[in-house]
């Protein structure tokens, strides 16, 4: 099979169009809502290293979802900019025929030194998180020892190699960081930067999510509204997964990310690789397809291309996943342990 033949849908009918691949589960940040210290310290096991896919790999994996559909790649992690050689794989990936788009999410705070060589290498895109403009709130949010400044500096300096716009991933939490709105979306209007407000998850099983801590988007665009005039906008594509406003006064756009109150299952097309290369349909799965060992068993390169596609094909036929439009089904009956968000990207 060549790219562009016939889509892999699932029993839903859903198409496989965007793959995200954790290259680390490593973070040099501890986010209370997605790495919390308590769980993940000194004593946390890490993947070690001869686990982790290589570059080689990920990108043999990428090559088979490309066939199976996908042409939306986004490298994750984990904090992706500690895997030593990134825009290496960013090249890799990039020149996978058939990949029309590859894009990164970071912290940030590694991007100052390396935006010039991601850019050089053929990204087209990068997602800066950032919850709060306020340098305490950050050092408290992110328990870390790095600064606020270090992000906002890779923020413009990825600005400044070219990814225009920056996107900024903003997860409000309430009584957390909630009163930071305005503060964040005027400092993307005054850069150009588009931001995108998500509704905090229960995603994994560590940060003692509760319902009461979710911002509803609605209330993010009454506020938001109460200080600019704001319409809504159309998707950029089908599946788009954030709901777009536009200011009238011509100052860029925002998004928000309604997983909780509106779930968008329906729309989901998004397959995730795991850096030890398990296959996660579902961001609140409990366990993965392992395609480490398919890729490990031949090093012929056909039997091995061929043993990826059967086994992506089976995965994503059988896929049912609509975990967030039952989550309050779900919450009532109590489900297996899910996995981390660290262990398969955001
Ligand atoms: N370390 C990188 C970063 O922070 O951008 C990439 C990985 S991180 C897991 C990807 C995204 O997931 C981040 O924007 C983060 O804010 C978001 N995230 C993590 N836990 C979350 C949760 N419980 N609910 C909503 N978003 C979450
Ligand atoms: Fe690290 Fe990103 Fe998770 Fe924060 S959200 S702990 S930066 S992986
Ligand atoms: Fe996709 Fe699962 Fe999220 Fe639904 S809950 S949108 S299926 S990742």
């Amino acid at each position: 099979m060549t790219a562009g033949d016939a889509v892999t849908r699932d029993t839903l009918g859903r198409p496989l169009h965007d793959l995200r691949v954790s290259v680390t589960d490593r973070c040099n940040m501890r986010c209370q809502y997605c790495m919390p210290r308590e769980v993940f310290g000194p004593g946390f096991v890490f993947a070690p290293r001869q686990e982790l896919l290589t570059f080689e790999e990920i990108t043999d994996v990428v090559a088979a979802f490309v066939r199976a559909g996908v042409r939306k790649v986004r490298l994750t992690g984990g904090e992706p900019l500690l895997r030593a050689g990134l825009p290496d794989l960013v090249a890799m990936v990039a020149a996978v025929p058939g990949v029309e788009d590859v894009a990164l999410t970071t912290n940030g705070s590694l991007l100052a030194r390396h935006a010039t060589k991601l850019r050089a290498a053929g990204l087209q895109r990068v997602t800066v998180s950032l919850d709060t403009l306020d340098p305490e709130l950050f050092t408290k949010l992110s328990d870390t020892e790095i600064s606020l400044a270090a992000v906002l500096d890779g923020i413009e300096a990825a600005s400044a190699a070219g990814f225009v716009p920056i996107k900024l991933n903003t997860v409000v939490r309430r009584g957390s960081n909630d009163a930071d709105v305005e503060r964040v979306a005027e400092f993307a209007r005054r850069h150009g930067h588009i931001v995108r407000f998500i509704e905090y998850m229960d995603v994994g099983g560590t940060n003692g999510w509760r319902v009461d801590d979710v911002v509803p988007s609605s209330e993010i665009v009454t506020r938001l509204s109460a200080r600019w005039q704001l319409e809504p906008i159309d998707p950029n594509y089908r599946g788009e997964v954030a709901s777009r406003y536009r200011y009238l006064d011509g100052a860029g756009e925002i998004g928000v990310i309604s997983s909780i109150s509106q779930p968008f299952c329906g729309a989901c097309t998004r397959a995730r690789l795991s850096a030890i290369g398990e296959v996660y349909t579902c961001l609140f799965g409990s366990h993965g397809t392992d395609l480490r060992a398919v890729v490990r068993a031949s090093s012929d390169d056909e039997t091995r291309a061929g043993a990826l596609d059967a086994a992506i094909a089976q995965l994503w036929g059988a896929r049912a996943d609509r975990y967030s439009e039952l989550r309050s089904a779900h919450t009532r009956a109590r489900q297996p342990r899910k996995v981390e968000m660290s262990h398969i990207g955001g």
